[in-house]
């Protein structure tokens, strides 16, 4: 068998780590802050990186490595480095390559912590951010200077659910010579693979779909060796490294990723076909209807349309306050990506600190509500989203 052929599920379940003396079957949880040496001069070589092997838990433990090789498998690149949560991943792969001075391109709708940390942080060391509107990507070329370094986005979004064109972000990025981050939370390496339309670098909430059963933070950044190793040093100083214990749940749960998939973007078409002709519903966005405006390039680079489906409910904040009231069975939780259904609405709750026109920079508006769908038995998804809207 040619190990290079084997299918994205064959590589989430069967990528191991060399077994112990004791031939498990499953990977053994390696609870060890730190590792032992042969002698001083092993000691040495290994502090030097002429060794590959592991030293300490803050840089490298079986359980994180593993987690990260299949990662990488998963999303076509050759090296990664495992964190404690995606915003621990969003941050550190930034600020490890980014000096003051340095410029970022971002999408404008992007995850509240990274927009947190683009508007409120990162200008404090003098690293500014320009968004440019992922409804005219016409117009990205025009926020690049010769400051710019990273291009940055997130597709689909939160929580509009817009459409990214991942092969243009990467044309753009080869002809200015920028580094193309993506944030592939939404999607994880099963529906889209960034690397493949040239992106540089994939960070993710592992937290999210990458659990799948809201258990465990995590985050991972994979992509060029030479920007990770970058991402590496910085990390190994500053400590937001995956506990081996989170890196051993979600390496497991990546075992059922394609499987869980499947059925999540299955439940959730089902549920925005049912809300598309609810009379209390204004409109729906979820990428695989044909009523998406990025339709055309959901279908290109997705393979199925993901969990997460966005809609406008008719009568603003106060129907959604009221939506949210009479919901029974799913969860108002701001976590997503669960095997639960988890409706939120952003406006009344997460970004209700937000004026008006500041929400609808990122394209929320007031009846906006964002439903995470879930793997329940879909007819009692909807009877709940149906009582509630009645
Ligand atoms: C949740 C999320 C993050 C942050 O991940 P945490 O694990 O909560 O730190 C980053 N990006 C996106 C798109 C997310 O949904």
């Amino acid at each position: 068998m040619n190990e290079e052929e084997f299918g994205f599920e064959t590589e989430a379940i069967r990528t191991q780590l060399e077994r112990t003396q004791y031939l498990e079957h499953s990977v053994p949880l390696y609870l060890t802050s730190s590792f032992v040496f042969e002698d001083a001069e092993d000691m040495r070589a290994s502090f030097a990186e002429e060794k590959d092997r592991n030293i300490y838990s803050r840089y490298s433990n079986p359980n994180t490595n593993e987690f990260v090789e299949k990662v990488c498998k998963m999303e076509g690149a050759t090296a990664g480095f495992a964190f404690a949560s995606g915003m621990a991943a969003v941050y550190s792969t930034l600020a490890a390559l980014l000096k003051s001075g340095d410029h970022i391109v971002s999408s404008s709708s992007v995850f509240g912590a990274t927009h947190s940390l683009f508007v409120n942080y990162f200008p404090k060391w003098n690293i500014q951010t320009s968004y440019f509107d992922i409804n005219k990507p016409e117009t990205i070329e025009s926020f690049i200077t010769a400051d710019t370094k990273i291009l940055f986005a997130e597709s689909p979004t939160n929580p509009a659910v817009d459409i990214i064109d991942l092969e243009l972000l990467g044309n753009i990025a080869k002809k200015h010579n920028l580094i193309l981050v993506i944030d592939n939370c939404f999607a994880t390496p099963y529906l889209q693979q960034p690397i493949k339309w040239g992106a540089h670098l994939v960070v993710h909430s592992a937290t999210k779909l990458m659990d799948g059963q809201g258990r465990v933070l995590g985050g991972v950044t994979v992509g060029d060796p030479e920007l990770i190793h970058k991402i590496y040093l910085f990390s190994r100083l500053t400590g937001p490294s995956l506990s081996p214990f989170n890196a051993w749940v979600l390496s497991k749960s990546l075992e059922t990723l394609a499987i869980r998939l499947d059925r999540h973007c299955e439940n959730a078409l089902k549920v925005a076909e049912f809300l598309e002709q609810h009379p209390k519903v204004n409109r729906v966005k979820y990428p695989f209807l044909k009523s998406h405006p990025q339709y055309e390039i959901a279908q290109k680079q997705m393979k199925l349309g993901g969990n997460i489906v966005a809609f406008e409910i008719k009568g603003g904040l106060e129907a959604g306050r009221n939506f949210l009231d009479k919901i029974k069975l799913c969860s108002l939780s701001p976590n997503l990506g669960d095997t639960r259904t988890i409706v939120t609405h952003p406006a009344s709750t997460t970004h209700s600190k937000l004026s008006v026109d500041e929400r609808l920079a990122v394209s929320i508006t007031d009846g906006l509500v964002r439903v995470s769908v879930g793997l329940e038995t879909v007819k009692d998804i909807i009877a709940d989203l149906d009582q509630a809207l009645s």
